[in-house]
């Protein structure tokens, strides 16, 4: 069964948020929940560390694919409450 996390979709997502990732990092882009700057150097697992959301919640029917995705960090990613938006990416 094909779900939303490793169909096709799924890849087109991680190129998304590879590319969000270097531009937060040249355009000095901040977190969209809090404002604050985002070290992306930071280890996947700090509270600190980058992460990239969906405005739409794939629990309310958002796509992975074609959606701007924007930059913010895990835990603010985590308060922002709506557990469905993303998953923590790990460095490569
Ligand atoms: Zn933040």
């Amino acid at each position: 069964m094909s779900t939303p996390r490793n169909g096709h979709g799924h890849r087109a997502y991680r190129r998304a948020q590879a590319a969000l990732k270097r531009r937060t990092a040249a355009e000095n882009l901040h977190c969209w929940w809090c404002g604050e700057q985002i070290d992306i150097t930071l280890p996947a697992g700090h509270r600190d560390a980058f992460t990239a959301d969906h405005p739409d919640a794939l629990a309310n029917g958002g796509r992975l694919a074609g959606q701007e995705l924007q930059p913010m960090h895990r835990h603010c990613n985590a308060s922002k409450g709506d557990s469905a938006a993303v998953d923590i990416w790990p460095a490569s």
